[in-house]
């Protein structure tokens, strides 16, 4: 993730103004096709902010080793 400050959002994602990075989800207005995820924890698992796609408990440990998202 950049350094930079500016950031621009909506509810497709986050995006830094000044080196035009995607920050989160698909970017701000939908910038990218594939969504970096920001995984809010709910019942059960997490589920991602932007894309709504479902994480369970067990497979975010599979990916994330444990650490918090
Ligand atoms: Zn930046
Ligand atoms: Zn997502």
């Amino acid at each position: 993730m950049c350094e930079h400050r500016r950031k621009v959002g909506d509810n497709y994602g986050l995006t830094c103004l000044d080196c035009g990075e995607v920050l989160e989800g698909y970017g701000y207005w939908g910038q990218t096709d594939t969504c970096r995820h920001v995984w809010m924890k709910s019942e059960g698992g997490y589920e991602c902010l932007y894309c709504q796609e479902w994480l369970n408990e067990e497979t975010r440990q599979m990916f994330h080793g444990g650490e918090q998202p």
